[in-house]
């Protein structure tokens, strides 16, 4: 099962991520996870992404497109993957339909959550890290994962671990404006590569603005 997810930063992507990941069993690939552990390990490509990502750009493609490619063709993707954060614009999205045109590998799923920019503005602000998995979600601005309070401290609400942290990208307005100009721009950044696959593969289409459980239900549904 090949899924591609998409959803501006602070529709909750990557917690519907984990969701379809745990329904196929195939690995959940984000391409912002993989250049921040590059960067944790100071790597030449985390040491090449840093300032971009500190700056809310692209890492340029010359160097984020064969470092997907390449991963796709990892032995824990022979029976699929889900990729999230990759494509997020049309040259990104054309690099990846030929790679996989050429491989004769079918693209099952793409999935599109839609939020409106302020909703998501104002979720990416209030998102929070848990140290033990960042999977596990924490989101002070919403009720349903919102971190436990323990002594005035938030703790993780799944582990109750106490490393609660939040990415500096998500609180600095300038760098999330970029982000989202970038997604939502419909003639060359992600809503361009969105749109690109609506006529290549079996869309589905998530109102990412209602509850996570929701939106989870609403996913699994569609995706039966
Ligand atoms: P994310 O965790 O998806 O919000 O990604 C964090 C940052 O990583 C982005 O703001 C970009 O700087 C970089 N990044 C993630 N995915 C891509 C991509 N497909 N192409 C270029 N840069 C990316």
């Amino acid at each position: 099962m090949n899924i591609l997810i998409f959803g501006p930063n602070g529709s909750g992507k990557g917690t519907q991520g984990a969701v379809v990941q745990k329904k196929y069993g195939v690995p959940h690939i984000e391409t912002g996870v993989i250049f921040r552990q590059n960067i944790f390990k100071k790597t030449p490509l985390g040491e090449k992404a840093k300032a971009f990502i500190d700056r809310g750009e692209l890492v340029p493609d010359d160097i984020t497109i064969p470092m997907i490619l390449d991963r796709l063709k990892g032995d824990d993707c022979k029976k699929g993957w889900l990729l999230d954060g990759f494509p997020r614009n049309l040259a990104q999205a054309e690099a990846l339909w030929t790679a996989l045109e050429k491989e004769r590998i079918k693209l099952d799923y793409v999935i599109e959550i839609d939020l409106d920019r302020e909703i998501a503005k104002k979720r990416i602000m209030g998102r929070r890290l848990c140290k033990t998995d960042n999977n596990h979600p924490n989101n002070i601005f919403i009720d349903a994962i919102k971190p436990i309070e323990k002594d005035g401290k938030f703790t993780c609400r799944v582990c109750g671990c106490a490393e609660l942290t939040a990415r500096a990208d998500d609180q600095d307005t300038a760098a999330i404006d970029k982000r989202h100009g970038i997604y939502y721009d419909t003639k060359t950044g992600t809503l361009a590569a969105v749109n690109y696959f609506k006529k290549r593969a079996k869309i589905i289409s998530i109102d990412g603005s209602v509850g996570v459980k929701e939106v989870s239900e609403d996913l699994l549904k569609k995706l039966a």
